[in-house]
């Protein structure tokens, strides 16, 4: 979906275009951070692009279509590094596709249903991610204690000092917290469906790297320089953790959505509430 070009954090913004040619469609845009387009075994991408820019639903111009990863016309111009990791052979991709031809029946569900695809997909992704981010501040936290135990500073150890006893419990507290509000996130999604769950899922992505990073950096305080070098796993965890804050949507957009649906629930409740007084 995202392009270098535009703010893709607004899908309504893209312009990789999709135009039909008798049997086939066309492609001709760029992409980037297409993750996973580095890897050998990626045979086929995702592509979203724009079938009828012009249809006055803002929802309804996008389309979703299949494109093998040999097709002519694509060329992987680059791979992205995260503060300075390539997550090799994964990869973040920036990809240009120039006049690439599929045949028609390659479009997903039908033209102008990319966004739908996209709201329908990325529920479940997002609270995947939220999974792997408790597991990495749990991680972290492990870490933690390990080295503050073994670490002696000042004749004593780390993990006597009052402050490093006070972020351990702290960081308990925030990723059980976390935990269980994916919890009842997932709860939510298997009980009444993504849909309803939305509000759910969008404030544990807010949540979740947010809890992550914070751990994290606490555990890095705790191993000294260590904790930003290779050795303990830190630091990629950090960076991993970061980019969680805006891909698949960035906090300001989920707190924005999450802020809109509580207003919208408080006036219902409201005016349910006059109803009945009247
Ligand atoms: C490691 C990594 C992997 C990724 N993998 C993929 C992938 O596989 N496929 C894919 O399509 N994309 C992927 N992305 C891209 C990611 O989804 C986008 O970066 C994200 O959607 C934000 O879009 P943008 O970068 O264009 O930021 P922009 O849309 O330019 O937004 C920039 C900033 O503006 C602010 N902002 C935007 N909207 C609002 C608002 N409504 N209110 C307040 N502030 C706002 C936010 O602070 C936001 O971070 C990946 C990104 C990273 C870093």
């Amino acid at each position: 979906m995202t392009e270098p070009e535009v703010a893709s954090s607004d899908a309504t913004n893209i312009q990789c275009r999709i135009e039909r040619q008798g049997n086939d469609y066309v492609i001709n845009g760029r992409k980037w951070w297409s993750s996973g387009a580095g890897d050998p075994r990626c045979k086929v991408y995702i592509v979203m692009g724009k079938t009828d820019p012009d249809n006055s639903s803002r929802h309804k111009q996008q389309s979703m279509i299949l494109v093998p990863s040999d097709a002519p016309g694509i060329k992987i111009l680059r791979a992205l590094h995260v503060f300075g990791f390539d997550d090799a052979p994964h990869g973040h991709m920036e990809v240009e596709l120039k006049n690439v031809r599929v045949p028609a029946s390659s479009i997903l569900l039908g033209e102008g249903r990319g966004f739908e695809i996209a709201q329908g997909r990325l529920g479940p992704g997002r609270i995947h991610h939220c999974m792997r981010l408790i597991g990495q501040a749990e991680v972290a936290l492990e870490k933690m204690c390990r080295r503050a135990t073994e670490r002696v500073a000042f004749g004593r150890p780390v993990a006597d000092q009052g402050v490093t006893r006070e972020r351990i419990a702290e960081a308990r507290i925030m990723i059980d917290s976390a935990r269980f509000m994916v919890l009842h996130a997932a709860w939510k999604m298997d009980t009444v469906g993504n849909k309803i769950a939305k509000k759910e899922i969008a404030m544990i992505k807010v949540l979740a790297p947010n809890v992550a990073l914070q751990v994290i950096d606490w555990a890095m305080q705790v191993h000294g320089g260590g904790g930003v070098s290779q050795d303990f796993g830190l630091a990629h965890a950090y960076a991993h953790a970061r980019t969680l804050r805006f891909a698949d949507g960035p906090d300001e957009v989920h707190r924005n959505a999450i802020a809109k649906m509580e207003l919208g629930e408080q006036t219902s409740i409201a005016e349910a509430l006059a109803k009945k007084r009247a």
